[in-house]
C-alpha cells in the first residue's frame, strides 16, 4: 500500500506577504492530513518556506535544478544549494521547462541524477501534448521520457523518486484527464518500471497533475495507480489545496 502525496507547484507566483498566509494555513491544517503534503516554491522563497514549515508535516521543495554541481552557469541553482534549504523535493522535467526552456530528455535525466546525488527526491514529470494524444502516441511519449531517466540513473534510482504524469493539455487549462485516462497512463508507467524491477514499481508513487481541483480530486485519487497529485493553480488557494489534500 503506497502513501498518497499531494505536492503544490506554485510556479512563478507568490509574494512574501501572501506566502506567509498560505504557508501558515497549510501548516495548521496539515496536522489532520492522512497523506503527505509538500509545496514547491520559487527559489527566493525557499528560506521562507523552510522557516514557516520546519518541524511541520509539510515538506517543501523547488521547481527546477541545475544539472551541474557548480561553476560558471549564471542564473542556475544547484541541487546542493537546494539541500542547504532542507528541500525534500524538486520538480524535474515539468512540461513548462521542457516546452519553454528547451529541456530535452537528456537534460532532464541529468537534472534527475543531480537531485538524487544531493539527497533530494526528484519529482519527474512526464506527459504528452494534445497533438501527441490525438496521434495515439501518449504511451510512446511518456515511455521515452521515463526511459531517458532510467537509462541514465538505473531503475533502482526510482526508489528515491516520485513520478508525475501531467498531460500537457490538462495543465492550467481546466481540462482534466478523466480518472480512467489518467489511470491507464499510470498503469502503463508502472508496468514499464516493473519491467526493470517489480518491487520498485510497486513502491513508486505516481502523481497525477493537470487541473486537479477539489471537485475532481477524490475520483482521480481513488484509482489504483494514482498516488496523489501535483497541483498548480489550486495550490495557490489555501482552501482548494487543503480540500485536495483531504481528498487524498
Ligand atoms: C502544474 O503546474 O504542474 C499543474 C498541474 O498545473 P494545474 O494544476 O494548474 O493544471
Amino acid at each position: 500500500m503506497r502513501n498518497k502525496l499531494v505536492a503544490g507547484n506554485w510556479k512563478m507566483h507568490g509574494s512574501l506577504v501572501a506566502n506567509l498566509a498560505l504557508l501558515t494555513r497549510i501548516k495548521e491544517a496539515a496536522t489532520g492530513f492522512k497523506s503527505a503534503c509538500a509545496v514547491c516554491v520559487p527559489f527566493p522563497y525557499l528560506a521562507q518556506a523552510q522557516a514557516a514549515l520546519a518541524g511541520s508535516k509539510v515538506a517543501w521543495g523547488a521547481q527546477n535544478v541545475s544539472e551541474h554541481a557548480q561553476g560558471a552557469y549564471t542564473g542556475e541553482v544547484s541541487a546542493v544549494m537546494l539541500a542547504e534549504f532542507a528541500c525534500r523535493y524538486v520538480l524535474v522535467g515539468h512540461s513548462e521547462r521542457r516546452a519553454l526552456y528547451g529541456e530535452s530528455d537528456t537534460v532532464v535525466a541529468a537534472k534527475f541524477a543531480a537531485a538524487l546525488q544531493a539527497g533530494l527526491t526528484p519529482i519527474l514529470c512526464v506527459g504528452e501534448t494534445v497533438a501527441e494524444r490525438e496521434a495515439g502516441i501518449t504511451g510512446a511519449v511518456v515511455a521515452r521520457q521515463l526511459d531517458a531517466v532510467v537509462v541514465n540513473s538505473g531503475v533502482a534510482a526510482l526508489k528515491h523518486a516520485v513520478l508525475a504524469y501531467e498531460p500537457v493539455w490538462a495543465i492550467g487549462t481546466g481540462k482534466t484527464a478523466t480518472a480512467q485516462q489518467a489511470q491507464d497512463v499510470h498503469a502503463l508507467l508502472r508496468g514499464r518500471v516493473a519491467g526493470g524491477d517489480a518491487r520498485v514499481a510497486q513502491a513508486l508513487q505516481i502523481l497525477y497533475g493537470g487541473s486537479v481541483k477539489p471537485g475532481n480530486a477524490q475520483e482521480l485519487f481513488a484509482m489504483p495507480d494514482i498516488d496523489g497529485g501535483l497541483i498548480g493553480g489550486a495550490a495557490l488557494v489555501a482552501e482548494d489545496f487543503l480540500a485536495i489534500c483531504h481528498a487524498a
